[in-house]
């Protein structure tokens, strides 16, 4: 018979998949010796055995008994007992916390004989009628399902009533369930337990939780473990209150303790923004002991788990209970100031500080701000819950937040409080604004989880669903739909349309001199990352401007050097010349007319790129983007012959349009295909490239250009295209009297390149990996028409988690770049091999890379930071 019960001294803080977040936080606090109310947790595989049976496994219901039995005898008390009852909360937590997302009941025991008993033992009427009415409220919503609406009129005003008023409720409470679901409220404290025991096992598979996960990247088939645990009150007057508490500022990273505390309050009453708590640090006033017992324990926590710890407590008459701890979540800007503060502090290494931030999270420190202008003025300031700038549209609901956003507008989400149901609108919206709670209400902590800009707790707003709008104390009315802007970083509230700017982390990593201690973390542990990783770092750039951008960022060189707008603009003309010559002599005159004008784009690149690698891509796309649509110069054409003003060239170029019109060009004549089968475009090319690469040379530039040969399938292309190319190369060098050495390899981003790798290695000097093309090719979708489409439903359906052009298809797409390369370096061990599609700046697909030996990842020049941290990332083992 397996176990499926633990008590909380018979785990640690290494079990979550067993015990849940919670249960595994819960039992290492209890075996640091600190203040626990006892318990147990009933472990996930109970859940999992619960969810897939529909009922309760075997032998769970004698082991709750027999550990119920224990929590019993340890508290002198029984549960529900008439006189003198031992009450528990019943608390889901699974391995990954999903904030409010499951249930939770407290106060489990109660009923109507037991409420006399703990009015009795505690002296106190009303503080036992206030936990019956909340237990009946739990009870009725979580368990029995209803429609928390039912009970809400109540308690807006609980605070204000007294004992006969509470009990009043009460009453109206268990009539509210007996009409909801015909059965009176169970009174078997037993009974209490089992229902509540199955409500969190269940409460798993909500719609909301569902939605949650899939945001997050949370398996489905986890479950959540179940906490069973002694009560202590918050609830027990002016010397009892609860709180919630960073060991550091989750926003900043700034040191010292943050956190909420509220008052004769319960569990969620602090979060909920029921009441308006105080700052933890005026807790030092109100109960000095329980003050200062609190800051040993965060300094234990913190020393113990080596990272920022967030923590639930709730001081019952003078004596303080943890009741959760776990490492917090944070911002971005947060985790790296934290991980590098822990450095200097002496708690981890470097490398830990690497392995704690992720890409993503550097990612979100280098999106634009709002622009610095002194003369702005906010409408008000919240509090700054998670940064950013987020402009949009104010949304009053989440459905019409998540209407709006589906029509294309950036909303704001703008509510009083958020609660789980309002997932969906924080999904959709670009930034969400309240008037209630604090930096752990609901909102903020999603937020931050989600990586959404939040502002919270703005008072001054008051908002009117009925007229749909929202007044600002001493300031404007905004009605629903108007623009707003709101920052996340200093929790400012603007109306209309704030410009945005760099963040000073990019301006730092652009050579500028800012003062900023995010920029100082980011730029110190960027070092400690070059240090480590084993992949270097390209940009794919083909610009000038993009290609000074990446070296200023890192990039160790171009690995994709597109050529295709060499072809565009008033260049046009001259292509689409060279598409209806009638003889060489034209075709020629057209191609001398495009080669100086490359060539000059190659020796501005070279010129940015001095001393590293460029490789330049020859021509890919298919030709007729770069020739007038087929439409249009049909409908000229026909203008033109019914005025009998024929014009030759339209009619020349009607026909070459017509012939190069394909259905699917993306598998159409393209890439080296091109270069076969209208010799000249490539020699043109690598003509341009040569010539380029001796002028630098002559000026006493230091020119490495690499020439890269798109779309191949088979050694003869490359073959073919390669020996045209190196003649072209060879001229160039004698005309110009220097050596001149550039390495021709190609792109490997078709099904058959990538298994007949070992044959093509024969004439490549090098293979770059083209993950897009070769995505499609695999999947046999293209993405320009299949991403909007299906994308969506493929991922509500499990097919894939992640877009597979966002991050690689390790099982399908991977395994062919890794069957390329164990067939190239059979064939030349050295051969140099890199990645240029987009994945090159994805984490996921970067650690990928670095496993399966490639030497470098290419990426847009923004990125680069970010792929030079998770290459060092890769190293350190993180995930
Ligand atoms: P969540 O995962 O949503 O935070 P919790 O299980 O932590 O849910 O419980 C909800 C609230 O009830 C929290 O504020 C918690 O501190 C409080 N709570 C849970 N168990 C107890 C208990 N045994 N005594 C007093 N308060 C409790
Ligand atoms: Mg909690
Ligand atoms: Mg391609």
């Amino acid at each position: 018979m397996p176990t499926y019960v633990y008590d909380f001294d018979q785990g640690n803080k290494d079990q979550k998949d067993l015990l849940g977040g919670k249960g595994a936080g819960l039992a290492e606090m209890t075996n640091l010796g600190l203040p626990v109310p006892p318990g147990f947790t009933i472990s996930t595989d109970a859940c999992r055995a619960y969810l897939a049976e529909g009922a309760e496994p075997a032998g769970l219901e004698a082991e709750v008994d027999e550990h119920l039995h224990t929590l019993e005898e340890r508290m002198g008390r029984r549960l529900g007992d008439p006189d003198d009852p031992l009450l528990v909360s019943v608390r889901s937590g699974a391995k990954f916390s999903m904030p409010g997302m499951m249930e939770t009941v407290l106060d489990v025991g109660l009923n109507d004989r037991s409420v006399v008993g703990l009015a009795e033992q505690s002296g106190d009427d009303r503080f036992a009628a206030d936990s019956y009415r909340r237990l009946l409220q739990m009870f009725g919503t979580t368990v029995l399902g209803i429609d928390g609406e039912a009970f809400s009129d109540r308690m807006d005003a609980a605070d204000e009533l007294d004992t006969e008023q509470l009990r009043m409720v009460v009453e109206d409470f268990k009539a509210i369930i007996r009409e909801h679901t015909g059965h009176d409220f169970p009174q078997d404290p037993r009974e209490q337990l089992r229902l509540a025991i199955r409500a969190v096992f269940s409460s798993w598979n909500t719609p909301r939780a569902a939605l949650y996960r899939r945001q997050e990247q949370i398996p489905d088939d986890l479950g959540t473990a179940v906490n069973i645990q002694a009560m202590v009150f918050g609830n027990r007057g002016q010397t009892s209150g609860s709180g919630v508490a960073f060991t550091r500022d989750p926003a900043t990273g700034d040191q010292g303790l943050y956190g909420d505390y509220l008052t004769d309050a319960q569990g969620e009453d602090v979060v909920a923004g029921i009441r308006n708590t105080i700052a933890i640090a005026d807790l030092a006033e109100l109960d000095r002991t329980s003050y200062e017992e609190l800051l040993r324990i965060m300094a234990t926590l913190e020393k113990h788990y080596r990272d920022m710890c967030d923590l639930e407590f709730t001081i019952e008459d003078g004596h303080l209970w943890m009741l959760q701890t776990r490492v917090g979540k944070r911002t971005a800007e947060a985790a790296v100031r934290i991980a590098a503060d822990m450095v200097d502090e002496g708690l981890i290494d470097e490398d830990e500080a690497l392995r704690r931030v992720t890409g993503d999270q550097l990612v979100a420190l280098m999106f634009p701000r709002f622009a610095p202008d002194p003369s702005r003025q906010p409408v008000t300031t919240g509090m700054n819950a998670s940064p950013g700038a987020a402009v949009g549209k104010v949304a009053l609901d989440s459905d019409t937040a998540v209407a709006w956003a589906e029509r294309g507008d950036d909303v704001i989400l703008v509510r009083k409080e958020t609660t789980p149901d309002d997932l969906h609108g924080m999904v959709a919206a670009r930034g969400v604004l309240t008037s209630r709670g604090g930096k752990t209400s609901h909102a903020a902590v999603v937020a931050r989880g989600m990586g959404r800009t939040c502002v919270c707790g703005a008072e001054a707003i008051r908002i009117d669903l009925v007229n749909r709008r929202f007044e600002v104390r001493g300031g404007p009315t905004v009605e629903e739909g108007d623009v707003i802007s709101i920052d996340g970083g200093t929790g400012e509230v603007f109306v209309g349309e704030v410009p945005v700017s760099d963040p000073d982390v990019v301006r730092r990593l652009e050579g500028e001199d800012v003062d900023d201690p995010v920029a100082d973390a980011v730029e110190r542990l960027l070092e400690r990352a070059d240090a480590v990783r084993r992949l270097a770092v390209r940009a794919n750039a083909d610009t000038p401007e993009d290609a000074i951008r990446a070296r200023r960022f890192g990039a160790a060189g171009i690995g994709l050097c597109r050529t295709e707008h060499m072809f565009l603009g008033e260049r046009r003309g001259l292509v689409e010349d060279l598409i209806v010559a009638e003889d060489d002599a034209q075709k020629e005159h057209a191609l001398t007319g495009l080669e100086p004008l490359q060539r000059s784009d190659f020796i501005e690149i070279l010129t940015a790129m001095d001393g590293l690698p460029v490789t330049v891509r020859l021509i890919d796309p298919p030709l007729h983007e770069f020739l007038p649509d087929l439409t249009d110069l049909a409908v000229r054409v026909a203008l033109e012959d019914e005025r009998h003003d024929e014009d030759e060239r339209d009619h020349l170029m009607l026909a070459a349009v017509r012939r190069l019109h394909e259905h699917n060009p993306m598998l159409g004549l393209r890439g080296v295909r091109i270069g076969l089968v209208i010799p000249g475009l490539f020699d043109l090319q690598a003509r341009a490239i040569a010539e380029a690469t001796a002028e630098r040379i002559a000026a006493g530039g230091d020119p490495r250009p690499e020439i890269m040969v798109p779309l191949v399938a088979s050694e003869r292309e490359l073959a073919l295209i390669r020996a045209q190319l190196e003649a072209v190369v060879a001229t160039v060098a004698e005309e110009q009297g220097v050596a001149l050495d550039i390495p021709i390899g190609t792109m490997i981003e078709l099904p058959r390149a990538a298994v007949t790798a070992d044959r093509i290695a024969t004439v490549a000097d090098f293979f770059s990996f083209g993950t897009n093309d070769l995505t499609q090719t695999v999947w046999g979708f293209s993405r320009d028409d299949v991403e909007a489409a299906f994308f969506p439903a493929y991922r509500d359906q499990g097919v894939f988690p992640v877009s597979p052009f966002e991050s690689l298809d390790v099982e399908g797409v991977g395994d062919l770049v890794r069957t390329a390369v164990r067939l190239g370096r059979s064939t030349k061990p050295d051969l140099h091999m890199g990645v240029c599609g987009e994945h090159g700046g994805d984490p996921a697909s970067i650690h990928f890379f670095d496993e399966v030996g490639l030497d470098y990842v290419s990426c847009s020049p923004f990125r680069v930071p970010v792929a030079r941290w998770e290459a060092a990332r890769a190293v350190l083992g993180a995930t």
